[in-house]
């Protein structure tokens, strides 16, 4: 028998074609009269969002950086404060969501996030954040955001790398919820249901970038998955990632698509039975060589040195990656780590 605690996030999700036209109704919605909208420097999208906010829209800051780093939203904070907003939108992937979590972190501000990756941080409502060269993280309700537009429009035009690392952060987040404390019938099969219309629609997506069948599959598992996140601790794969975006700048989602084949055949020694019903619901063999060569297949990146991460700084990496470790079903120490980030980043097959 398992005992848990489950959380589940109520924000309100409106998935569709076409529904970020109805933005300036769902800032109305929170009685918004002031909106500042929030994204990263290519400003994809924000001219369709501020014509769906009509005049509610008072200020834009584009200059969203990947994992927070706590001076970019001090610059945001100011923008805030100038034009004396009283509501947040955020378009982009999960450094835009990052951005209006962390602003709403020092404001309370409402939050109204429309996603164009895979990342599900807009469902969480943990925060993470960098200084000085160390990304820590925090949870409270107050971060969860009060709407999410999933538009698959918007997700039309993601390169199909970035969808194949975005979608493979996606399942990691499923397959760690599966072994995680907090695992019941549903996350169980929530996450099923993630992986099961991500993994088919990871090769659909690189054949047909633009088929909106095959990018509502991708957006509404990624949904899923990111409620498994919201819900479950996650365990030494999330760690390790934490660990090679906070310290070493690793970008979020290709650093996910190298270490999970890694992660889940080191995993798999300890919850066979998991490991074996995530497999079948890929319709592989063995998950980690399945995910694995997937990956290969699709051309995602499937070592740390094609990322930029230095041999040398292996070594700190696992060291880090042990200090405050994240639940896992299977003991971890920094010699074991050593050795799983070593095979990764030369690449080699997961076993
Ligand atoms: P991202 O938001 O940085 O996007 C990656 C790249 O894709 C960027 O260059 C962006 O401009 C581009 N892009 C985004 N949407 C696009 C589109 N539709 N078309 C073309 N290009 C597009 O990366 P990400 O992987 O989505 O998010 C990573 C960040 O999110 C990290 O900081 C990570 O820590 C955070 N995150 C947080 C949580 C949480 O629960 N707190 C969960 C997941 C990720």
């Amino acid at each position: 028998m398992r005992g848990f605690v489950h959380s589940s996030t109520p924000s309100r999700v409106i998935f569709g074609a076409g529904v970020v036209d109805g933005l300036g109704a769902e800032a109305a919605r929170l009685d918004a009269r002031r909106v500042l909208v929030l994204s990263g420097p290519s400003r994809r999208s924000v001219d369709r969002i501020r014509g769906a906010l009509g005049t509610l829209f008072v200020a834009e800051f584009t200059g969203a950086r990947m994992h927070a780093p706590v001076a970019v939203t001090e610059q945001a904070l100011a923008v805030a404060r100038e034009h004396e907003v009283d509501c947040l939108v955020a378009v982009g992937g999960g450094t835009a969501t990052g951005l209006a979590k962390a602003v709403a972190a020092r404001t309370g501000l409402p939050q109204l996030i429309v996603p164009t990756t895979y990342a599900g941080s807009e469902v969480t409502s943990v925060l993470g954040e960098t200084a000085n060269g160390r990304k820590t993280t925090r949870s409270s309700p107050g971060l969860l955001p009060e709407t999410v537009l999933y538009d698959v429009d918007l997700t039309l035009g993601l390169p199909v790398d970035l969808s194949i690392a975005s979608g493979v952060n996606a399942v990691a987040h499923a397959v760690e919820a599966l072994y995680s404390p907090q695992v019941n019938a549903l996350i169980d099969a929530v996450a099923h249901a993630a992986i099961g219309l991500i993994v088919p629609a990871l090769a659909a997506v690189a054949a047909r970038p633009a088929d909106r069948s095959t990018r509502a599959d991708l957006l509404e598992g990624a949904w899923l998955a990111g409620t498994c996140l919201a819900s479950a601790d996650m365990g030494l794969h999330h760690k390790l990632c934490h660990v090679l975006g906070g310290s070493f700048g690793l970008p979020h989602a290709p650093a996910h698509t190298v270490v999970l084949p890694h992660v889940i055949a080191f995993n798999a020694h300890a919850v066979p039975d998991v490991t074996a019903g995530i497999a079948a619901t890929m319709g592989v063999p063995d998950a980690a060589a399945g995910l694995a060569e997937l990956i290969g297949t699709l051309g995602g990146p499937t070592s740390l040195r094609e990322l930029g991460m230095a041999e040398v700084d292996l070594t700190e990496a696992a060291r880090l990656a042990v200090v405050a470790p994240y639940p896992n079903p299977r003991p971890v120490d920094a010699a074991v780590l050593e050795t799983l980030l070593r095979d990764a980043w030369h690449g080699r097959t997961p076993d």
